[in-house]
C-alpha cells in the first residue's frame, strides 16, 4: 500500500497522555497509582453549568449552530473578556471551537504557510510543537531556563527572528512552568513582534489561575498595535472545570476570525451545541466557583512547593499561575533508582511510576529533559501521599 501522509506520520503522541495511559493501565490492574499527570481540574463542573446543559437538552437545543458558535455565547465571551481582561472585542471577532487545543490548531492553520517559522519559548506545552509541524510550520525554540525563571528575554526573541518568522507563540501563565510574565515584560516582548511585523498567538487559558502577588495582563490589553496582530486563545476547560465539554475560543481581528471560521466550517463544524449553552452559563453565571477553585489550587500549590523544597536532590521554583510545578531532577542523574539508571527525566518518571506508583510527566516532550511536571490539580490527600512516596523513592 502507498505510504501514509509524511506530515501526519511525523506527529508524535503526546507525552502527557502517554504517562496517563500507562497509569490508567496500572490502575486497571488494581494498583494504587497516584496521578499527577494530565492537566485537568479534579473538581466537578459547577452545578449551575451542568443544569444549563440539561435545560438546553430538554429544550431541544440539539441542532447545528453557526460554525463559529451561537451568537449569545460569543456575546458572553466578549462580556467576560472585557470584564476580566480589559479587552474589547465584537462577537464577529470570536471563533468558538472544540476546545482551546483546537483553537490553537485552527489559528495556526489560519496564519502559517509551509516553511513559515514560529517562535516558541521552551519549556512549552507539548501540543504547540507538534501543531506547528502539523500545519507545515517550523518551530524555532528559544530556551527559557529555570535560572531565568523560565522566561525569555527581549534579546533572545530578537535574535530568533529571521526573514521566515511569521508568529510568536506565548502561553501566559505557562503550562508546564506555571510562570507568569509581568505586564512590562510582556509588553517589551510583544513590541518586538510589532516592530518585526509578526503575529502573536497568546494562549491565556490559565488567566484565572494566578496566585500570590502575580497579576495577569492580557496580551490584547497592551495597545491597538499589539492587539490587531494578536490571536487570543482561551476557553472554559481549566477555569470552570469543563475539560470534557470541549469549548475553547479565539479572539482576533475580523480578517483572521473569518479565515478560522471558514476552516472550521469544513472540518469539525461548530462544537457541540449543548456544550455551547453550558459554556454560556459558565461565562454569564456566578463566577464564585472560579475563585473557590483558585483558592484550593493555591493551597495545594503551597503544600507541593514546600514539600519538594524540603527534599534532598530535587528542587522547584514557586509557580505563579496555572496548576503545575516543574521539579528539577538534574542532581538525580547518574543514580540508579528502582533498578533504572537515571539519565534524564524520562528515566526518572518511568522508575517513579513503576516503583512508587506515582505518575508525573517527564518534560522531554516540553523541551526540558531534566524536569518532571507535577500537576496540583489533585486532591490534597493525593498530593500528601504522592510526595511521601517521592521522598521514599529518592531515599532509594
Ligand atoms: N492550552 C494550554 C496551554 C493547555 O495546557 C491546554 C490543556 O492542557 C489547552 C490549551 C487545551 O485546553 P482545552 O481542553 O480547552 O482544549
Amino acid at each position: 500500500m502507498k505510504e501514509l501522509s509524511s506530515v501526519a506520520s511525523a506527529v508524535k503522541a503526546s507525552t502527557t497522555l502517554a504517562v496517563d495511559a500507562m497509569a490508567k493501565k496500572m490502575r486497571a490492574e488494581g494498583l494504587d497509582v497516584i496521578g499527577f499527570g494530565t492537566g485537568e481540574p479534579d473538581f466537578d463542573t459547577p452545578k449551575n453549568i451542568r443544569k444549563s446543559a440539561v435545560r438546553a437538552l430538554l429544550e431541544g437545543k440539539t441542532r447545528y449552530t453557526p460554525a463559529n458558535g451561537i451568537i449569545s455565547l460569543r456575546e458572553a465571551i466578549c462580556k467576560r473578556l472585557a470584564a476580566d481582561l480589559n479587552v474589547s472585542y465584537e462577537p464577529t471577532q470570536i471563533t468558538v471551537a472544540s476546545g482551546a487545543k483546537h483553537s490553537v490548531y485552527i489559528a495556526l492553520k489560519g496564519l502559517v504557510n509551509p516553511g513559515d517559522e514560529v517562535i516558541l519559548p521552551a519549556p512549552y506545552w507539548v501540543t504547540y510543537y507538534e501543531a506547528v509541524r502539523m500545519v507545515g510550520g517550523v518551530p524555532v525554540v528559544i530556551d527559557a531556563p529555570e535560572s531565568a525563571n523560565f522566561k525569555i528575554t527581549p534579546d533572545q526573541l530578537r535574535n530568533a527572528i529571521g526573514p521566515k518568522t511569521k508568529l510568536f507563540l506565548i502561553n501566559n501563565p505557562s503550562n508546564p512552568t506555571g510562570m507568569l510574565y509581568t505586564g512590562t515584560e510582556l509588553e517589551e516582548l510583544l513590541n518586538i513582534c510589532v516592530a518585526h511585523d509578526l503575529y502573536i498567538l497568546a494562549d491565556e487559558i490559565y488567566c484565572a489561575l494566578v496566585y500570590g502577588d502575580g497579576k495577569f495582563v492580557s496580551a490584547a490589553s497592551l495597545g491597538e498595535e499589539i492587539k490587531k496582530r494578536t490571536i487570543l486563545i482561551n476557553g472554559v476547560s481549566k477555569s470552570y472545570a469543563m475539560t470534557g465539554w470541549r469549548i475553547g475560543y479565539a479572539a482576533a481581528s475580523p480578517e483572521i476570525s473569518k479565515v478560522m471560521t471558514n476552516y472550521l466550517s469544513h472540518s469539525t463544524g461548530a462544537p457541540s451545541t449543548i456544550s455551547q449553552y453550558a459554556a454560556r452559563e459558565a461565562l454569564n453565571g456566578s463566577q464564585d466557583s472560579v475563585e473557590a477553585m483558585r483558592k484550593v489550587f493555591d493551597q495545594r500549590r503551597q503544600v507541593m512547593v514546600q514539600r519538594i523544597g524540603e527534599m534532598e536532590g530535587v528542587s522547584c521554583l514557586e509557580p505563579q499561575g496555572a496548576f503545575y510545578v516543574m521539579m528539577n531532577i538534574e542532581k538525580q542523574k547518574g543514580r540508579t533508582l528502582g533498578g533504572r539508571l537515571i539519565r534524564n527525566g524520562d528515566d526518572f518518571a518511568l522508575a517513579f511510576l513503576e516503583t512508587a506508583q506515582v505518575a508525573a510527566v517527564p518534560c522531554s516532550g516540553f523541551g526540558a529533559p531534566d524536569f518532571l511536571r507535577f500537576t496540583y490539580a489533585a486532591s490534597i490527600d493525593d498530593i500528601g501521599r504522592g510526595l511521601d512516596r517521592l521522598e521514599k523513592f529518592l531515599n532509594g
